[in-house]
């Protein structure tokens, strides 16, 4: 009897190994384990067996029956996996080949300078206020202490859309129509695009300027001094030195412009700085009493300073960018540095 199942686990398991398919495996399972299996015909002989006889080998049967089925499902699961891996192979797709990188967007340097400067006044307490891009002639000159025929208009190289109306030439007006709106005291900062029509190579017919203005009862050139230094600091370092130097706008009174330390040479002499060591970053001055005028306030009880600059220049001297057009350009060579 037990030669018997010897040569039935013999023989399955030859025939086992020779299955490719899962139907193989089925009919190999009927053909030992079906109803009329040869495994289960010996079981119907059992009964012709003495009883110890019957003991032992019904145990033997036992183990041969446990261990088919363990191997049926070893082989069906072998099938299975050798299926799934043709039919990989078949559409052509190497897993094993890395992902595809999708370019990742950055923010322009435009935007992340504006963003930081805008950080750092909002942090002392300064309001982001905006304003329209096409402006009243009153709001960007005459209430700026620029009457028509003022020679200052000449430096705004001014695109008129009619007699009254233009591309505001700078964020000024936002400040006349702020004070208009809110009486003192007032600390805004107003960041915007603004326009002039010039283009070469530090010049775009469209750049960004950030206005600041504080009003209060008791404000000193010292505060817009600590301010604007504060400033300087933050953004290009705490060793930049800085210079305040006389200038004149209408509608500041005293008027300066601020130079920085070349930040190519540190003040050495190079052609970014035409050999100087200063490099002029803003424009800035006590408010003029005329504008407070022309806003309603009374020059008597309040005081106050403002100061603009351009964005782009900034970000020129910050990044060591040598041709504004750049920015606008939209390269995405040029845009994937920052
Ligand atoms: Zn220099």
């Amino acid at each position: 009897m037990s030669d018997n199942l010897t040569s039935i686990q013999k023989k399955a398991f030859t025939e086992l190994q020779a299955a490719s398919t899962e139907s193989d495996v089925y009919l190999i399972k009927s053909r030992y384990l079906g109803r009329k299996g040869a495994l289960t015909q010996i079981i119907k002989n059992l009964k012709n067996l003495t009883a110890d006889q019957r003991a032992a080998t019904g145990k033997s049967i036992n183990d041969l029956k446990n261990l088919l089925e363990q191997e049926i499902n070893n082989t069906l699961q072998h099938l299975h996996d050798v299926q799934k891996q043709k039919k990989i192979s078949q559409q052509d797709l190497d897993v094993s080949l890395p992902g595809r990188k999708l370019p990742l967007g950055s923010k322009h340097p435009i935007t992340t300078v504006t963003e930081k400067i805008l950080r750092i006044f909002t942090s002392l307490g300064f309001e982001v206020i905006e304003g329209p891009e096409i402006e009243l002639d009153f709001f960007n000159f005459e209430a700026l202490n620029i009457p028509k025929n003022h020679p200052a208009r000449d430096m705004h190289d001014t695109f008129y859309l009619s007699d009254e109306l233009l591309l505001r030439t700078h964020t000024s007006p936002v400040q006349i129509r702020t004070m208009q709106q809110h009486s003192p005291p007032l600390r805004i900062i107003c960041p915007g695009k603004v326009y002039r029509c010039d283009s070469d190579i530090s010049h775009t017919p469209m750049f960004h300027q950030v206005e600041g203005l504080m009003v209060d009862g008791d404000v000193s050139f010292g505060d817009l001094k600590g301010l604007l230094g504060l400033f300087v600091h933050r953004i290009f370092g705490e060793d930049t030195a800085i210079r305040f130097r006389p200038s004149f706008f209408p509608f500041t009174e005293p008027s300066a412009e601020v130079d920085i330390q070349c930040v190519m040479c540190k003040g050495e002499g190079c052609r970014v700085c035409s050999g100087t060591g200063w490099l002029e970053i803003l424009g800035c001055g006590m408010v003029n009493p005329a504008v407070f005028r022309n806003v309603g306030y009374d020059p008597e009880n309040v005081n106050g300073f403002a100061f603009g600059l351009g964005i782009e220049r900034i970000a020129m001297l910050k990044f060591g960018i040598n041709d504004i057009r750049l920015f606008f350009e939209n390269d995405y060579r040029f845009l994937s540095q920052f």
